[in-house]
């Protein structure tokens, strides 16, 4: 049934592609196979599996069923979003230099501009909800362009088709952290981008309870390059940890269906509360991004992060909330509320903060599944505080 996934609709493709029954026992879940290695027929003939770091069946699964979700050719899981990222790079080589949304996941901040910087890999980080600013910073070596949207936690919107029209006239690559929106919501490679990346950590996986990373290709020889450093540096996922993302991902529809619906409702109780001076979020009509997320986008996500005017104030509100949970991360079933100023972005410098408008009175709330009506009295008794 390979390859016959495309007519499918999402939830059928999520629960079924890359998930063949057990060819032994017919077992409709694909099993955990922890094993190191393969026992050979004779010398010269084998199965297709002659070690794990390079082949294992749990993991092929997820990177079937994740080609399947985005509409690539192949998919590459690794042990975290951060190696999925470090080995997207490798398409990248000394001297050559990548553009970035400026607001781009810390940790890929921290990678760009304290690891490959010791190799020459040259990246600068512009505003590119205005495509203007990355092609003014369009150098002769620049080799990708490198978006996420929307950003995190001040849900800045790009447009994907006008990056990607603008990489196709340059002959550079664009890949596109897809994490916040996940295929549900946004399938990059539609929109003409090359790459996308992912945590699966978040909304992927779904339940705070693995870290993993992944890639989807658009053409086969990117893709064997993928499968080839895969390989040659060992980051691979887990067939544990693919198991449980492959769970994971069978229910991401009701799950992000589910999450919106809960962020929409919250999201206009903090926009009429009087404790609450702004409220980010693109599902919001005075959103500068709004109408671009609704054309690019199935839907605005469950990300959402709100001003209350001081460190003092952010500090009262988190240290009150009983339901929301006090942590990092993000796209879990559970709600979590964290600080970005001084834990998701601390490593950020003050005035890059300032610049992006990550003010100390700026809390971020990853919207969970939980009852909505307990997340809204949560919120209001935290508020209420203030
Ligand atoms: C969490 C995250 C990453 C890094 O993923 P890890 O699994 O933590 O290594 C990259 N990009 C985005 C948008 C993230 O939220």
């Amino acid at each position: 049934m390979k390859g016959d996934w495309k007519s499918r609709g999402f939830s059928t493709r999520a629960i079924h592609a890359g998930q063949k029954p057990d060819p032994t026992t017919g077992s409709v879940a694909v099993p955990i196979y922890a094993t190191s290695t393969y026992v050979q027929d004779e010398l010269g003939v084998h199965k297709g599996f002659e070690y794990a770091r390079v082949q294992n069946p749990t993991r092929f699964a997820l990177e079937e069923n994740l080609a399947a979700l985005e509409g690539g050719v192949t998919g590459h899981a690794f042990a975290s979003g951060m190696s999925a990222i470090a080995t997207l790079m490798t398409l990248v080589r000394s001297g050559e230099h990548v553009v970035f949304s400026r607001n781009v996941y810390g940790g890929t901040f921290r990678f760009m501009t304290q690891v490959l910087d010791r190799y020459g890999v040259e990246s600068s980080w512009v505003d590119s909800t205005d495509l203007d600013n990355v092609r003014a910073a369009l150098r002769p070596t620049t080799r990708m362009i490198y978006v996420e949207t929307p950003t995190n936690p001040m849900m800045e919107v790009t447009d994907l088709a006008g990056a990607a029209q603008l990489a196709r006239e340059k002959g550079m690559l664009l890949a596109v952290d897809n994490t916040f929106m996940s295929p549900y919501f946004q399938r990059p490679l539609e929109l003409g981008a090359d790459v996308v990346v992912h945590s699966t950590t978040k909304f992927l996986n779904g339940h705070s309870d693995s870290i993993g990373g992944a890639l989807v290709a658009k053409s086969p020889e990117q893709g064997e390059w993928f499968y080839f450093v895969q390989k040659s540096e060992g980051a691979i996922l887990s067939p544990f940890d693919s198991f449980l993302t492959l769970r994971g991902i069978k229910t991401l529809g009701v799950r992000m269906e589910r999450h919106e619906t809960n962020t929409r409702v919250l999201v206009e109780r903090l926009a009429r509360h009087a404790k609450v001076r702004r409220v980010f979020y693109p599902g919001l009509a005075d959103h500068p991004g709004h109408a671009l997320q609704q054309r690019q986008a199935g839907g605005f996500g469950a990300l959402v992060a709100f001003e209350l005017g001081s460190y003092d104030a952010a500090k009262r509100f988190l240290d009150r909330v009983e339901v929301l949970s006090l942590a990092e991360s993000l796209g879990g079933v559970e709600t979590l509320t964290c600080h970005p100023a001084s834990m998701t972005h601390a490593s950020v410098p003050a005035d890059r903060r300032a610049e992006l408008g990550i003010s100390d009175g700026l809390v971020r709330i990853s919207v969970g599944i939980e009852d909505v009506e307990d997340l809204l009295a949560d919120v209001d008794q935290a508020l209420g505080a203030l």
